[in-house]
């Protein structure tokens, strides 16, 4: 066998008689001498020859079917099996040759048989039928011919060793086909794990497009969307309404500044966590077909109902959040309520875009916020005209400063025992080119939440000072004072100190003649800058007065710890004097505190000589009203001054 040979030549018989194992090994075996002697003869005649193969058996025995199986098996298991078998067709006691192949081929399909039988035995068509099978099987029959039996055996184990490799080759290609496929799928599951994260991260952005971060509620593109839907579809459909509820929180701001924005933040996720709970509930009352929640930033959200049954079930709805939302909130450890205000607008008015419901959802917000805070309005075409009027008016007015339709008028102000003039308060006025005198309650509420009145005020307050000076030169002999209104908004802007020493400045004006009127609300939004710019104000000789006494919620023990020269009680006590006493002994309560505690009282709104003899009896300091003047213009106001004693003569 050459060195390279590993093909299987393993030999089993299996045979009850013992001549036969004999004789088959003699004819294996010789065929081997034979080739051997070949190869011997080609050496020494040193010539090529034509050798027979070189072949050499392993071969084994076995006397009975059973012990075969046995050989078979435990070859198999030791992975080194037999390429062919002899089988002998007669074997008692045990199985017979039939039998045995059978059970060898059940543990050894791959064995190759010679099946050794005496002519008188079964055919070979018999024996095909018998174990149905027509490879595998060659047919010896007895007694042998050796040539026959070393063909035989040549042949078989060279088939057994084709399909071995054959097999061998079936089995890499199965495996290589298997690796392939699993490589396939572990690409296939990546690429869809791929493919779902891409999914997923695309979903997030176009989750993230539409919502607000905070709440998880849509945002304004979501709500514009959905709206947009909703007009387009009450166009159509004569039927359908729809209403969109404007929210804001009232007290949002200081709740945020006070506690903190994280607190801010937790009160917004609970107000949306509310709202979605509300609407969920609501469902079964107003049975809107579909809710959508949107915050728009801030402390503002935005409510749409789709399809509702009754327009008068947005006011339902938004009484509900206002019940529902205005409950304590638990914020980190704080207790907190706020209430909220609700803008509607509703189909009903005939929208063509989104944008004007919003925009009418709002103006009615605003109103429902003028009109006191914590309550829902409905927009109506009314609000519309106001709201137009409002903008005019801002736009208007931004002109007003520049081209000199701003004026000051005058109203003296009264020494109460001797009826002469102390001084008079700056009041403005705003002379419109077309439209004439515009009333102040039209414009200082709007120059006031628009920030204009800090420019509108400068312009007052240089003014106020330039005439003081004038007065100053003037009148040398008779000191005059000049009061100057104040608001609020001036005085948490940054940089009203600064104005005010400029104009001190440029006018060469005495700020001991300047009185500044600060109100009751100013005081209420008192913080430490506040209190600071009153100091400084204070500090620079001019003497604050409080406005309008008695309107808002101050307490004179309260007032003491400003610094404030004088108090100004409101026209609404002195002109309801005469009707009951309640009014005249609060005023008396005040002139008694106020003289107590170092201030002057001047009273407002002194219409009569009664009001005057009262108030004198009362010893009110002051007096202002229509009794001694309206406003008039400076050189009226000069004239004035000589008149003097006229008024307390008739008093
Ligand atoms: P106020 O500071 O209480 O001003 C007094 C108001 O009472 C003035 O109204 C005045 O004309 C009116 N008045 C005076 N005597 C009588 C009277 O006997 N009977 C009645 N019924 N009314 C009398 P006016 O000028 O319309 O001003 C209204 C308010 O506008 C002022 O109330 C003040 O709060 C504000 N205001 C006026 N000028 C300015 C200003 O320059 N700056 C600021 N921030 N506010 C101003
Ligand atoms: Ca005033
Ligand atoms: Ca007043």
């Amino acid at each position: 066998m050459s060195q390279s040979d590993t093909r299987n030549r393993r030999v089993l018989i299996v045979d009850d008689n013992e001549a036969i194992h004999a004789d088959i090994r003699k004819v294996l075996c010789r065929q081997a001498d034979t080739a051997e002697l070949d190869a011997i003869t080609a050496a020494m005649l040193n010539k090529q020859t034509h050798t027979r193969e070189q072949i050499e058996y392993d071969i084994d025995s076995a006397y009975q079917g059973q012990e075969g199986l046995a050989m078979v098996t435990n070859a198999i298991e030791d992975g080194r099996p037999y390429a062919i078998a002899f089988v002998d067709m007669r074997m008692p006691p045990g199985w017979d040759g039939l039998e045995t192949i059978k059970r060898l081929w059940e543990v050894d399909s791959m064995l190759q048989i010679v099946i050794c039988t005496a002519y008188s035995d079964h055919s070979l068509e018999d024996i095909h039928e018998a174990l149905d099978v027509t490879d595998r099987l060659l047919v010896l029959k007895k007694p042998f011919d050796d040539l026959e039996v070393s063909q035989f055996a040549c042949s078989l184990t060279e088939k057994w060793n084709l399909a071995s490799q054959n097999r061998q080759l079936v089995d890499n290609l199965e495996q290589n086909i298997e690796k392939r496929t699993l490589e396939l799928q572990q690409t296939n599951v990546r690429l869809e794990r791929e493919i779902l994260e891409h999914k997923r991260t695309q979903e997030q952005l176009r989750h993230d497009a539409l919502h607000d971060s905070l709440t998880g509620l849509p945002n304004r593109a979501m709500l514009m969307e959905h709206m947009r839907r909703c007009v387009e579809r009450s166009k159509g459909e004569e039927d359908y309404i729809f209403a969109v509820l404007f929210l804001d929180l009232d007290d949002f701001k200081v709740i945020n500044d006070s506690l903190g924005h994280r607190c801010g933040d937790e009160l917004l996720t609970a107000v949306a966590d509310r709202l979605s709970a509300c609407l969920h509930l609501l469902d079964c009352v107003a049975r809107p077909v579909k809710t959508t929640i949107a915050r728009l930033g801030g402390d503002e959200f935005v409510i749409l109902l789709d399809g509702l049954k009754d327009i008068s079930d947005a006011s339902v709805v938004a009484e509900s959040i206002r019940d529902s939302l205005t409950r304590p909130y638990h914020l980190s450890g704080h207790d907190v309520v706020t209430t909220v205000s609700i803008g509607i607008a509703t189909s009903l008015i005939g929208y063509e875009r989104p944008d004007d419901l919003l925009r009418d959802a709002d103006i009615a917000l605003y109103q429902a916020k003028a009109q006191g805070k914590d309550r829902h309005l409905v927009f109506d075409n009314r609000m519309h005209d106001d709201a137009m009027m409002r903008l005019h008016i801002e736009t208007e007015m931004r002109k007003a400063v520049e081209s000199r339709q701003l004026l000051l008028k005058y109203q003296p102000i009264v020494d109460m025992k001797t009826g002469v003039i102390e001084g008079f308060e700056a009041l403005l006025r705003w002379r419109h080119p077309e439209r004439g005198l515009i009333p102040l309650d039209d414009f200082i509420p709007i120059a006031e939440e628009t920030g204009l009145i800090v420019p509108i005020g400068e312009w007052v307050f240089r003014k106020a000072c330039r005439q003081s000076a004038i007065w100053q030169r003037k009148f040398p002999d008779h000191p005059l004072t000049v009061s100057v209104n104040l608001s609020s908004k001036q005085c948490s802007r940054a940089g009203l100190i600064q104005m005010i020493d400029d104009a001190l400045d440029e006018t060469d004006c005495d700020p001991g003649r300047i009185k500044l009127e600060i109100t009751e609300t100013l005081i209420m939004e008192v913080s430490r800058t506040v209190n600071q710019v009153l100091d400084d104000i204070r500090d620079r000789g001019i003497a604050l007065h409080m406005d309008d006494f008695g309107t808002g919620y101050s307490s004179l023990s309260y007032l003491h710890t400003l610094p404030i020269e004088a108090i100004k009680i409101d026209r609404s006590f002195v002109s309801n004097m005469g009707i009951d006493g309640k009014h005249a002994a609060t005023i008396q309560a005040v002139v008694t505190l106020a003289h107590n505690r170092n201030m002057k009282v001047i009273a407002e709104g002194v219409e009569s000589d009664g009001h005057l003899a009262q108030l004198q009896a009362l010893e009110c300091d002051f007096g202002q009203g229509f009794f001694f003047s309206e406003p008039i213009d400076a050189d009226q106001a000069e004239k004035l001054l000589a008149h003097k004693n006229q008024w307390l003569r008739s008093a």
